[in-house]
């Protein structure tokens, strides 16, 4: 599979849960959970304009106020989903600040709220130019389980149990447009910022008769030329299906939970999945409403990911991530006939 988006864990693995995902031709990027986010740059951080936050107990949500600061003054809008109850959530951290000056800074901070419900959404803003005062709530109905759509990409969502919603996502590209390096070189047609606006065109449908400025190499020194965007397709193009991210944490290892993941999500490509506890303390895994590494392997193995990536596991595990992994490949394993590829 080729790299079309760069996702890494935020923190070491016993800490605060959180992915940071970049499509490699989108200066955007997504978070999933609002961990602490010391280990992003500050430029990293003004990248996210959507995040998917699965609950809001403490380690998933401390790291709002450090994205807000850090995008204080900048122009921009930041689209949060969450469960119930995420707008009084995100309201209360608001209201815990003074904002007399904040309607005078240049740019306007729009953070969109987007409270997931089983049956419908509610959706709040809050700007910078009303003080950060929760505006224009309203309740739409849900049309079913995929609640961001985005020209390349759609994010699903599914609603688990974790003695209170807890969410789970998958972000599915749309498909993947592989650029044939051989028939570049054999065009003459030299790589470079065209090909982003190539992708682009062909992820917000644009007509095969749009016309693209291509650099091409020519004998003295490098020329351009105009080429339909058809002709480009034909030619230096592969489409293929696109990837499914599944990003699950925080939920209870129960069957209801593992047939409601399976129906909502069928199978991905790449998991990220909490392995909390050793299957030995399976009974406070199931106290505290986490999952056990039998549980993570068996949801890896029903979805067939291909790459598994676990996490967010106890601190009573420090140093032993050998054995985690071994438990969830063992379980994985008796359901599922392949191995993940790493
Ligand atoms: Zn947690
Ligand atoms: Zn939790």
């Amino acid at each position: 599979m080729t790299n079309t988006f760069h996702a890494r864990l935020i923190n070491k693995d016993n800490f605060d849960p959180g992915l940071y995902l970049r499509f490699t031709h989108q200066k955007s990027a997504i978070l999933f959970d609002l961990p602490d986010l010391s280990n992003l740059s500050p430029k990293e951080i003004l990248r996210i304009e959507d995040v998917f936050v699965t609950h809001t107990h403490m380690d998933h949500f401390i790291g709002f106020d450090q994205m807000l600061r850090i995008s204080l003054g900048k122009d921009k809008t930041i689209n949060i989903f969450g469960p119930e109850g995420i707008i009084e959530n995100v309201n209360g951290k608001l209201k815990g600040y003074t904002w007399n000056l904040i309607e005078n800074y240049e740019g306007e901070l729009r953070i969109v709220i987007n409270e997931i419900m089983e049956k419908k959404k509610k959706v709040a803003i809050f700007s910078s130019k009303k003080a950060f005062r929760k505006q224009s709530e309203a309740s739409f109905y849900n049309t079913g389980k995929i609640i961001s759509n985005h020209p390349n990409y759609k994010v699903y969502v599914s609603i688990l149990d974790h003695l209170v919603p807890s969410l789970g996502f998958m972000l599915e590209e749309r498909f993947r447009i592989n650029i044939l390096k051989e028939k570049l070189h054999e065009l003459k047609l030299r790589p470079g910022p065209w090909l982003t606006k190539f992708k682009h065109a062909i992820y917000e449908d644009k007509e095969d008769t749009e016309l693209i400025v291509v650099k091409q190499e020519g004998i003295e020194k490098h020329v351009e030329r105009c080429f339909t965007l058809g002709e480009l397709k034909q030619n230096i193009a592969k489409i293929t299906s696109g990837a499914r991210i599944v990003y699950l944490t925080d939920i209870v290892g129960s069957e209801a939970n593992i047939e409601q993941i399976v129906k909502d999500f069928e199978y991905c490509d790449v998991l990220f999945i909490e392995a909390g506890f050793l299957a030995a303390d399976k009974d406070y895994a199931k106290r505290t409403f986490h999952l056990t590494t039998i549980d993570a392997g068996r949801i890896a193995g029903l979805l067939g990911a291909k790459h598994l990536h676990i996490f967010h596991h106890s601190f009573r595990y420090k140093g032993k991530d050998a054995v985690l992994l071994d438990e969830v490949l063992r379980a994985y394993k008796a359901f599922c006939k392949e191995s993940p590829e790493s």
